[in-house]
């Protein structure tokens, strides 16, 4: 099963991303954690990559492009694969598309998480993420047993650069005015599968895993 989870920073994807893998045995593409994972090794990716993120800006397509062609070569991917966080513009879906096709290989399944912008606000500025595995908690809504310490791996959490009210509130944005046309896009091809964000995480993990059989 091949799927993209789409929507807006904040909808949830990384949170149903990592329950749903378990249940499929599919690995999770997370473009943002890559990107991360690349600031934090300090390549000359990361460092140009950080300048973008920094600010809430979307990381120019070819970057991300790069990363999401090499990893989908992986053996791991032949049994299927979720993509959270990538495409992110109509120019990477394109691509994707077309790099799939080369590869006799399409979308099953768009699953995009609509979730209003103020719980978003909420959401993100309470985030806190493990650095160590890259785990998402919230204080509030899904608070780690211990605190700072994340259950799975034990190591600590932070919050990350771009999680401050300002630069979600730009990254918000960027959302409507840059990804917010790909719901069209996969509306058209018959592939999106719309699914209320709001309600406790194992209730939309619920919602997901009836439309994905
Ligand atoms: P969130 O899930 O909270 O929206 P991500 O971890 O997906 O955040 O992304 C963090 C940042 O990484 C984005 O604001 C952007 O700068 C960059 N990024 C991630 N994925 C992409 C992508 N597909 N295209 C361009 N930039 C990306
Ligand atoms: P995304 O990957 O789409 O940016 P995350 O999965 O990181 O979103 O979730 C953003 C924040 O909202 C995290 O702090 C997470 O713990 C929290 N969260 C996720 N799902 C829910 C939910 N259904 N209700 C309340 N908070 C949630
Ligand atoms: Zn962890």
């Amino acid at each position: 099963m091949n799927i993209i989870l789409l929507g807006p920073p904040g909808a949830g994807k990384g949170t149903q991303a990592k329950m749903l893998i378990e249940k499929y045995g599919i690995p999770q593409i997370s473009t943002g954690d890559m990107l991360r994972a690349a600031v934090k090794a300090g390549t000359q990716l990361g460092l140009e990559a950080k300048k973008y993120m920094d600010k809430g800006e979307l990381v120019p397509d070819e970057v991300v492009i790069g990363l999401v062609k090499e990893r989908l070569q992986e053996p791991d991917c032949e049994k299927g694969f979720m993509l959270d966080g990538f495409p992110r513009t109509v120019a990477q879906a394109e691509v994707l598309d077309r790099e799939l096709e080369a590869m006799g290989k399409s979308i099953d399944h768009v699953i995009c998480i609509e979730v209003p912008n103020e719980e978003l606000i909420a959401r993100l500025t309470g985030r806190r993420t493990c650095k160590e595995c890259g785990a998402g908690y919230h204080l509030k809504f899904d608070p780690p047993k211990v605190d700072n310490v994340c259950d799975k791996c034990g190591g600590e959490l932070y919050q990350r650069d771009d999680d401050n009210e300002e630069t979600v509130k730009a990254r918000l944005k960027v959302y409507q005015e840059q990804t917010f046309p790909l719901i069209e896009y996969y509306d058209k091809q018959g592939k999106l599968r719309r699914i209320d964000g709001v309600g406790e995480i194992k209730t939309i993990f619920e919602r997901i895993t009836k439309v994905l059989g």
